[in-house]
């Protein structure tokens, strides 16, 4: 069988983009393939899978998670320096890690969201891209994922809207939303 790296992206309005992701991860780990999860989003992985993802990493250190992102923020806001830094300081981890070739599947979560605010070029995309074993497989999530991203993937997925509790005033609810 030939193992050939995808590159995968889940975007779209609906609920789903971040949890399939985590889907493939515990996959992949299953197979044996060694997961990075890197964060553009603090808090974009909620405390159940966290607990998890330490669960599985204490039975080997095939899994890792790292935190590289800050919180949501209103472009235009005082702290939109520090958002680009941070979105460059991950980018950086990304390059690194996929360079070192330590890995075989790499997800970044809510790249799109960094993408889409300008903290990451195309330019730099590019080069991510470029620097990609070509067994490891990079996971892309967030809404608005932009089309140069769309063209040069294998393999997108549109999470859509169709019905969220919340629009019932449904609160978050335990394994679901955290
Ligand atoms: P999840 O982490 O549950 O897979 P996601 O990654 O698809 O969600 P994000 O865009 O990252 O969604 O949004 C994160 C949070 O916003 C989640 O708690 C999610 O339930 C909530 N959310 C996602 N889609 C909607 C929606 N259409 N309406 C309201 N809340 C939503
Ligand atoms: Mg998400």
């Amino acid at each position: 069988m030939e193992n050939r790296g995808l590159v995968i992206v889940h975007t779209g309005d609906g609920k789903g983009k971040t949890t399939a992701a985590l889907g493939m991860a515990i996959r992949a780990w299953g197979n044996h393939l060694r997961v990075l999860i890197l964060q553009f989003i603090k808090g974009s992985w909620k405390y159940g899978e966290l607990e998890s993802i330490k669960a599985l990493a204490s039975i080997n250190d095939q899994i890792e998670i790292r935190q590289g992102g800050l919180g949501f923020s209103q472009r235009g806001s005082g702290a939109e320096e520090e958002h680009r830094c941070a979105a460059a300081e991950l980018l950086q981890t990304a390059m690194d890690e996929l360079r070192s070739d330590a890995w075989d599947m790499i997800i970044l979560d809510e790249f799109n969201y960094a993408y889409s605010f300008g903290f990451i070029s195309l330019d730099e995309l590019e080069q991510l891209l470029s620097v990609r074993p070509e067994k490891t497989h990079l996971i892309f999530t967030g809404r608005n994922a932009a089309q140069e991203l769309i063209d040069r993937a294998d393999l997108v997925t549109e999470m859509r809207l169709i019905k969220h509790p919340f629009q019932q005033g449904i609160k978050a609810q335990k394994g679901i939303e955290f």
